[in-house]
């Protein structure tokens, strides 16, 4: 019996493993078909002004719906996505798109609003970054300073002339410049002097816990008085709850992003949302000075 149970445990590893890497393998071959094949396509996620409760920006979120296995998370085909080189034809759709759909959106009546878009590393090392974002904002007509570039930890120390070259060209253009999954990455910040990013936004392991963790409230605080210490927005991701804002408002976070206020949305939803958010604050500001 445990000779048979042995045997079929290492049959098991050995199937998972390689199907493992077939999926992978797959994925690769089927990601160059996906983006013709239009089975790729965008969600927002809003970003809110914690004082105000304004809708301030939209997170674009890339999906892939998979003719046979559903969606797959990004999690698991951006990565496939950078093995094969596919995710520069991808991201450079996507930058186009979302800017397309912020100036549809602004025809549909939605206040100005910033959206995010982010970035791979490859885009950086190959692909001309600086023309692609150029010829999208040509295009659409959508101001610089409404478009935001989310950046890793990871892109900012690797060959800096080059990145610093990239980043000033881009600052140049006027366009914003985020650090994404902020604390997760480096201890070392020297980057934070020699470029210039706008804003910080605060990994959601360090949010999730803030309620309850004396530690993550503690991360999450240094990392609002660092995002202001150098003229930086501080935005907190994965806010899941009350609880947790209210946290961050004391602690002077300047923007929150989560399920608390709404998942990532596909466009139309997202004009609602934001529509109905308009009218709320709004209401809230004519409450506010009315009783003043
Ligand atoms: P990210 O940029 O840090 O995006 C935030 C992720 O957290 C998103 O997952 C979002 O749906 C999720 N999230 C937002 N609020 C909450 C919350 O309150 N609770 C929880 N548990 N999760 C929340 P998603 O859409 O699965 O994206 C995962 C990652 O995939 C992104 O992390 C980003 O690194 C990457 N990604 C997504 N779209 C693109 C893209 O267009 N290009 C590139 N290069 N990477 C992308
Ligand atoms: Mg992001
Ligand atoms: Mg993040
Ligand atoms: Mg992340």
């Amino acid at each position: 019996k445990a000779k048979e149970d042995g045997r079929n445990t290492y049959r098991f590893y050995h199937n998972t493993m390689g199907e493992q890497g077939l999926r992978r393998l797959t994925l690769q071959t089927e990601l160059r078909q996906a983006l013709v094949k239009q089975q790729l396509f965008i969600q927002y996620q809003p970003q809110l002004d914690l004082r105000t409760g304004r809708v301030v920006g939209a997170e674009a979120l890339l999906r892939w719906r998979h003719p046979t296995e559903g969606l797959i998370s990004p999690a698991e085909f951006i990565p496939a996505a950078e093995a094969n080189g596919m995710i520069i034809p991808i991201s450079n759709w996507l930058l186009r798109t979302v800017c397309q759909q912020a100036m549809a959106w602004r025809k549909q009546g939605m206040a100005p609003l910033v959206v995010a878009v982010n970035c791979s590393a490859l885009q950086f090392r190959q692909g001309d970054l600086v023309a692609e974002v150029t010829q999208a904002l040509a295009d659409s007509g959508l101001p610089a300073h409404l478009l935001e570039l989310e950046l890793t930890e990871s892109m900012l120390l690797q060959d800096s002339e080059r990145v610093m070259q990239i980043i000033s060209r881009l600052k140049a253009l006027g366009v914003k410049l985020s650090i994404d999954d902020f604390g997760t990455g480096y201890s070392n910040m020297a980057y934070l002097k020699r470029f210039a990013v706008d804003k910080l936004k605060i990994d959601q392991s360090f949010v999730k816990g803030i309620a309850r963790n004396a530690d993550d409230e503690a991360i999450v605080q240094s990392i609002i008085t660092l995002a202001h210490s150098f003229n930086l927005k501080a935005i907190a991701e994965g806010v899941e709850d009350y609880a947790t804002a209210d946290i961050l408002l004391a602690r002077s976070c300047d923007e929150v992003q989560g399920y608390c206020y709404a998942k990532a949305l596909d466009p139309d939803a997202f004009l609602d949302f934001s529509l109905s958010n308009q009218k709320t604050t709004s209401q809230v500001v004519q409450l506010k000075s009315g009783q003043s």
